[in-house]
């Protein structure tokens, strides 16, 4: 049995795993990543994906160039499940190449000193009291031992290592669950029949969008739980709806992502989680390269000074909890704990809600996307407020959904303050957990 040494070993090579790997060998650190499929083949199941414009800064990425970017768009418009009202989001989206991204990635990683070990399957987690050490992989049939005294999971919605390790390590190691992961297919169409919308379209009552792809192209994208068969039937109920055009299809992509709250801890002694193995996606949109590197940057700064002091501990490596937990974290968690009431809203409901430019509204969409939460005041609430009441009365809205939108307000303001409490010692996980959980499943049963 072969065995090499790293400061760092990262599994999996895709956008979150070569994002942390690039920001830790910046810093000097010896740092291998392994990933089991070839370099040059990630992110071509997906092909085109999303990104917003303003992250490149926020994350210290040259924007990209050439054939990586298909388009930017200033804005994109937001669709009520009827008619032709739709709201502008007045925000930058990029529309992007991911296997060419990710590409780019591997070789800024590869640039600053990381070894990017590709065909190489994670088998096992090595584990030595209580704490990971390293991991064993298969490389060319052959085992192969990594030893590094802080081993990251960037497997994706897998979490190949989370799952692995033993209960008594202290993180959830239950793997996602179909009704918890959204089947995610995209139909790349060309020649499409005119009259058909341009830039970026979003339904959020029906979960699709139709969104540009090479040329005259689009793309359209449906998101369900459960299955792909499932989102199938929803694709072919919206075209019957929405999209009759004649077009030729070009081809379909199809893929999962994660669509749940991230586990409560995201270490434990030698060991962290990022990217979509965190689940740390948008709750709005399903979308998690921009978010997941928010949760990379927390990780590698508090990784490095975990290797500086030469402690590994869940304890040293606690700050990365606390980091994503009170900002983005808390802020995810607020929305995420929003949904299953928003999916109860009829379709009269929502149509509505786009009437009144209440919670379906183009600025707050905006929020959202730029900072994941909208700001309110006492009158905005109010004047929403007087909007909802209206509508129960003249008939538009159901009572029974205005109970659920304000019983979900509170509810998510309860678990964003908790959030943004985390605990600051691991010591009092276990009590956090006591007052957070009844609300995870409060908001569960708000979708019932
Ligand atoms: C169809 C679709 C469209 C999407 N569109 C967008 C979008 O427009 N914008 C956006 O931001 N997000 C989008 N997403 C979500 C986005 O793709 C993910 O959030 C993001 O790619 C997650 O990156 P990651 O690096 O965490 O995980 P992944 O991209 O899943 O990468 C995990 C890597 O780990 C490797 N791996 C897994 N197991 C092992 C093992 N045992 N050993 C070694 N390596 C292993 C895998 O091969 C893979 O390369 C979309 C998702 C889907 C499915």
């Amino acid at each position: 049995m072969s065995e090499i040494r790293a400061d760092v070993v990262v599994v999996g090579a895709a956008t979150a795993g070569s994002y942390f790997a690039w920001r830790m060998a910046e810093k000097g650190f010896n740092v291998v990543v392994v990933e089991e499929k070839k370099l040059g083949t990630l992110g071509e199941h997906i092909d085109i994906f999303h990104f917003d414009e303003i992250r490149f800064k926020q994350f210290g990425i040259p924007p990209p160039k050439g054939e990586e970017l298909v388009g930017k768009y200033k804005d994109g418009k937001m669709w009520p499940p009827d008619g032709d009202n739709y709201k502008v989001v007045n925000y930058t989206f990029c529309v992007m190449r991911l296997p060419l991204f990710t590409s780019r990635l591997n070789r800024y990683a590869m640039d600053a000193g990381a070894k990017i070990l590709d065909k190489t399957r994670y088998v096992a987690p090595i584990i030595k009291k209580e704490t990971l050490n390293g991991i064993r992989v298969k490389r060319n049939s052959e085992s192969l031992d990594i030893i590094a005294p802080i081993t990251v999971d960037a497997s994706g919605l897998r979490s190949v290592v989370r799952v692995s390790l033993p209960d008594k390590m202290g993180v959830e190691t239950d793997p996602i669950k179909p009704e918890d992961t959204l089947h995610v297919i995209l139909e790349y169409w060309d020649e499409i029949e005119e009259p058909f919308p341009k830039g970026l379209n979003f339904y959020p009552f029906h979960k699709t969008f139709f969104n540009p792809s090479y040329g005259e192209g689009a793309i359209l994208g449906v998101g369900q739980p459960v299955s792909f068969d499932n989102s199938r039937k929803v694709m072919e109920e919206f075209k019957k709806e929405r999209f009759q055009q004649k077009h030729k299809l070009v081809k379909t992509c199809q893929g999962w992502t994660p669509f749940r709250r991230p586990p409560y801890s995201l270490v434990a002694n030698g060991f962290m989680v990022v990217g979509d193995a965190a689940f740390t996606t948008k709750p709005f949109s399903g979308e998690g390269v921009s978010s997941g590197f928010t949760g990379c940057k927390i990780a590698s700064e508090i990784a490095a000074q975990a290797l500086e002091k030469g402690d590994f501990s869940k304890e040293s490596l606690w700050e990365y909890n606390v980091g994503y937990f009170t900002d983005q974290g808390a802020k995810f968690a607020a929305l995420m704990a929003q949904l299953p009431a928003a999916a109860t809203l009829t379709r009269s409901d929502v149509n509505y809600l786009f009437d009144a430019d209440v919670v379906f509204n183009g600025e707050d969409f905006s929020q959202i996307n730029r900072d994941f939460e909208v700001k309110s005041s006492l009158g905005k609430t109010l004047g929403i407020l007087g909007k909802l009441l209206t509508g129960v009365i003249e008939g538009g809205l159901r009572r029974e959904s205005l109970r659920k939108l304000i019983a979900v307000q509170r509810l998510s303001s309860k678990l964003r303050k908790l959030y943004e409490n985390y605990p600051k010692n691991p010591q009092k996980i276990d009590k956090w957990i006591k007052k957070v959980e009844p609300l995870w499943r409060e908001s569960k049963k708000l979708g019932g």
